[in-house]
């Protein structure tokens, strides 16, 4: 699981992402509102803890921006602003939670699992391209109806993949979403984890779903003709 954590306080994002990793989560910290828009913008995260008061551009601009733009990761906006009016207004934003400074940081962790448990409002519950379907409740995927068994981490990879289908995704995102520990840039994991998922995905179809860009990284697609031409390994 990854975390955004817009904060322009070091004290306060240090504290923030050294409980986040505590708890497993990989985490990026951006410290003004222009930076936090085109991180969360450009990469998959899992939630944003967005600060109200950033430099640049203030979190709730940041926050209108991001839903404009249909990113609709969700959203939990820190602040120490607590009046109602100001809940409000950073509901109406296109937040999905608000908590207020200072807090108890069990009390933030339960707000980003209760919004992390929650993205069937954002996301469906089944992911398709195809003929192949993915459940995001059981974890369980189907190609023509056939269950595929997955393991845990080749099936993060493919929800990834799916979230973003269409959507060519660069092996330095894939790494950071799906492995916590940073990955030796030199390192292939990510192509010998890809080639396993191909295997199980496409292997015995006819109609290849995941594409390989060599320089650029994955997608899939069940148009492999259209804009994008797909090199298949
Ligand atoms: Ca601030």
């Amino acid at each position: 699981m990854k975390i955004l954590v817009a904060e322009d306080e070091p004290d306060m994002a240090g504290f923030i992402a050294r409980g986040l990793v505590d708890e497993q989560y990989s985490v990026d910290i951006a410290a003004t509102g222009p930076e936090a828009l085109s991180y969360a913008a450009s990469r998959p995260y899992d939630l944003v803890i967005l600060d109200r008061k950033l430099p640049g551009k203030d979190g709730l601009a940041v926050c209108r921006e991001l839903r404009a733009r249909s990113v609709r990761v969700p959203i939990l906006i820190l602040t120490a602003l607590g009046n109602a009016a100001d809940v409000i207004s950073g509901l109406n934003s296109g937040a999905d939670d608000y908590l207020v400074k200072p807090f108890d940081f069990a009390v933030l962790l339960a707000r980003m699992r209760a919004l992390m448990r929650r993205p069937r409002d954002l996301r469906p519950d089944i992911l398709e391209v195809a003929d192949l379907s993915l459940n995001t409740i059981d974890h369980t995927v189907t190609r023509a109806g056939r269950p595929i068994r997955l393991t845990a981490k080749e099936y993060a990879l493919l929800e990834l993949l799916m979230v973003y289908k269409g959507q060519i995704l660069g092996r330095a995102q894939i790494s950071e979403h799906a492995w916590d520990e940073a990955l030796d840039p030199l390192s292939n994991i990510v192509d010998v984890y890809m080639n396993r998922l191909r295997k199980k995905i496409d292997g015995g179809f006819a109609q290849r779903l995941i594409h390989t860009r060599r320089s650029e990284g994955y997608m899939i697609s069940s148009d492999s003709t259209g804009p994008v031409s797909s090199t298949l390994l």
